[in-house]
Formats: C-alpha cells, sequence, structure tokens
C-alpha cells in the first residue's frame, strides 16, 4: 500500500498526482528537480518504478509500455554472435520475438526443458550471455528452480532474467533467490483490472539498471504517465487481490479435478502438480492461473467454452474477471494441430485465469458449461 508512496511535496496529495506533462522548466540553467523531459524521466513513472522495485525486494525498476517492450530492453545488450537460452515453454509472444527479431539480429536462441538444471547446463555455451526462465509457464504452469538457475548463471558468469508475470511480487522472489533481472507484464495482475498495457523490469544491480534506463530513455517505449498512475491504484490492493485469486483457484481446481470430463488439472498448489514439492518450496502462494485437459479433445472445447456466460472468453491473464481460452480453436488456431502437440498443447487444453468473483459462481458457470459436453 505504502511502499515508495509519500504524500506529494507539492500539495499534499495522498494520492500521488499525474503530471501529464512532457517538459519540466528549470530554476535556472544547469539547476531542474531530475525532470527534463517524460521520455527520460517522469515524476508519476517515477514514483511507480520506486513502488514496483520494493515490492520485489529490488533497488532499480524501470517501466516500459509492455511487457514486450520490457522483453525487448534485457536483449538489446546483446551483439551479433550472442547466445540465449530460454525456457522451452514461454509466452508466445515472447517465443515470436526471439524467432522473428532476436534471431534476425545474429543471436542463437535454444530452448531447453527449464525444469531440469542439468539441460540448462548442458545448453550453455562459451557465448551465452542471458539465461531465460519463465515460471510458472504459459500455458502449462511448468515450474523452474530459480535458486538453481541462479547458480548455474553465476558460475558461467551470465545474466538470468526471470519472466514473473504469473507468480507476481506477492508469490515469488526471483531477486532475493539470486536472479539479475525479473521481469513483469504490469498489464496482468500489478496493473489487474484490464484496463492498462505496461511492463516492467526490477534489478538490484546499479550498472544493468543504468544500462537499461538507457535503453528506456534511448528507444523510448515508455508509458504515459496516466498509465503509470493506473498501474499504481492496481498495485496497491495487489496483496488483497492475487489472495482471493488464489483461493479462488484452489476452489477451481479441486472442482475440475473431480469431474469426470476433467483428465487432467494443471495448478502448481494441487499435490498432483508434478513440481508441487518445488511450488512450495519456492513460492509463498499459486496465483490464479490454471490449465486443465478435457475428455474429448477440440469439440469438447468448443462447446465448453461456448457454454460459459460469467467466465469470460478473453486472451489476457490476471485481472478480476476470470478469463478463459482454449489454444486448440483460440490463441494457436493457425499451429497445425501435430506442432501444437509438440509444444504440449493437447486438443483439449484450456486455460483459466481464475478472478475475484465469489468461486461458487465460478464453479457453478464452470459446471454448467462442462454438463453440455457429451
Ligand atoms: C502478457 C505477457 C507478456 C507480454 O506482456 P504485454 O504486456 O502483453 O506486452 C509476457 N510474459 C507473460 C508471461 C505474459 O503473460
Amino acid at each position: 500500500v505504502h511502499a515508495g508512496i509519500e504524500p506529494d511535496s507539492a500539495a499534499g496529495a495522498i494520492l500521488p498526482p499525474i503530471y501529464q506533462s512532457t517538459t519540466f522548466v528549470p530554476e535556472e540553467v544547469g539547476r531542474d528537480k531530475g525532470f527534463d523531459y517524460t521520455r527520460a524521466a517522469n515524476p508519476t513513472r517515477q514514483i511507480l518504478e520506486e513502488h514496483l522495485a520494493a515490492l520485489d525486494g529490488g533497488r532499480h525498476g524501470v517501466l516500459f509500455g509492455s511487457g514486450m517492450a520490457a522483453v525487448d530492453a534485457i536483449f538489446r545488450r546483446l551483439v551479433p554472435g550472442d547466445h540465449v537460452v530460454s525456457s522451452k515453454d514461454v509466452y508466445g509472444g515472447v517465443f515470436r520475438y526471439f524467432e522473428r527479431i532476436l534471431a534476425k539480429g545474429g543471436i542463437d536462441i535454444d530452448y531447453v526443458d527449464s525444469a531440469s538444471p542439468q539441460a540448462v547446463r548442458k545448453a550453455l555455451r562459451p557465448n551465452t550471455r542471458i539465461l531465460w526462465i519463465e515460471t510458472p509457464s504459459n500455458p502449462l504452469l511448468t515450474l523452474t528452480d530459480v535458486e538453481a538457475m541462479a547458480a548455474i548463471a553465476r558460475e558461467a558468469g551470465i545474466i538470468l532474467a526471470v519472466d514473473s508475470t504469473f507468480a507476481t511480487p506477492m508469490y515469488l522472489r526471483p531477486l532475493e533467490m539470486g536472479a539479475d533481472i525479473v521481469m513483469h507484464s504490469t498489464t496482468k495482475y500489478l496493473s489487474g483490472h484490464n484496463h492498462v498495457v505496461g511492463g516492467v523490469l526490477i534489478t538490484s544491480c546499479d550498472d544493468l539498471a543504468k544500462q537499461l534506463r538507457f535503453i528506456q530513455k534511448v528507444v523510448g517505449a515508455v508509458p504515459s504517465p496516466i498509465d503509470c498512475w493506473l498501474t499504481l491504484l492496481g498495485t496497491r490492493t495487489l496483496h488483497l487481490r492475487m489472495s482471493r485469486h488464489s483461493e479462488n483457484a484452489q476452489a477451481v481446481a479441486e472442482f475440475l479435478q473431480g469431474h469426470p470430463k476433467v483428465e487432467r488439472v494443471l495448478w502448481p498448489g494441487l499435490p498432483s502438480h508434478p513440481q508441487y514439492a518445488l511450488a512450495c518450496k519456492g513460492m509463498s502462494g499459486f496465483s490464479g492461473m490454471l490449465s486443465f485437459e478435457l475428455a474429448g479433445g477440440i469439440e469438447s472445447g468448443r462447446i465448453l467454452m461456448n457454454g460459459l456466460s460469467l467466465v469470460r472468453l478473453a486472451e489476457s491473464l490476471g485481472a478480476v474477471e476470470s478469463m478463459i481460452t482454449h489454444p486448440a480453436t483460440m490463441t494457436h488456431v493457425d499451429v497445425p494441430s501435430a506442432e501444437r502437440r509438440a509444444r504440449g498443447l493437447s486438443d483439449g487444453l484450456v486455460r483459466l485465469s481464475v478472478g475475484i468473483e465469489d468461486a461458487r459462481d465460478i464453479i457453478r458457470d464452470l459446471e454448467g458449461a462442462l454438463a453440455r459436453i457429451p
């Protein structure tokens, strides 16, 4: 609620004001208050950067206009001939960025099962510069042991960056576990209301922060002051929302697990999750994202999607409303089904972002739609 936020120095406003100004006037030549032009720095943005850094236990926060712009800033440090090792199961937009943008710049990317530290160690080369992991991953909720990855990265002298969007600072503390950079799409849980797109990088390394801030200023993929302010309104209730997301996800996961039309449920807080022990060791809660597999493949998915009313068909996640996607007919409809399966996305796989409604309403909606599946 309070981290990094003090009553405003000009008027004492308890809620930081929106400095909707591109330009700041110095008192005299060479004497300003640290702001000249909003691409470089803005007071509202700076308050949110300090607030988010504090939430993750980091020293520096650097904000961007989207999660993808934040990802891009990390990899702009690389030069042709460099090598990246990435988790195999990463957010689709990150995969597209690696394949269509980064690879074109002469950078090699290898995808490994980051649940296996041996596989990660084996993939490292002398020219590897960055180890990129996403945990829990989208959409399969695979976990990666951040401490094991940090040990590998430290030994190899490379940077460990963690996409922690699903876990949020509430449930996973990558910097405290030895990561160099933590990335969040603030579009998701941090803002939390489907009202703003944004991204942030948090680090405690002064040198890295300086480089990232330079990229932020030079490239200019910055969020607007009002978007920063809207995000701040979201983050101040993060803890309340996350405990409700998590509680609801548990109730929904347990309901789905006992349902005859459901073959498998993936949620890190279920003892049946293949990495339940790692989840209990590394996370202090399990968040609101879960996936499940329907018996009956594509057709069952279609019937379920069309039978829901409270739970919305939507590709985003991490907001107050429950949202559901069926990759085989929605996000990945253009990917041939053999390739989808090779990536672990079976035809009956469904991803659910459990919202903060009354859990009984979410379950009733799912129950009704599941009953339509023959
Ligand atoms: C949404 C998301 C991103 C990309 O963030 P945008 O704000 O949409 O650019 C990256 N990683 C994960 C895990 C996400 O969910």
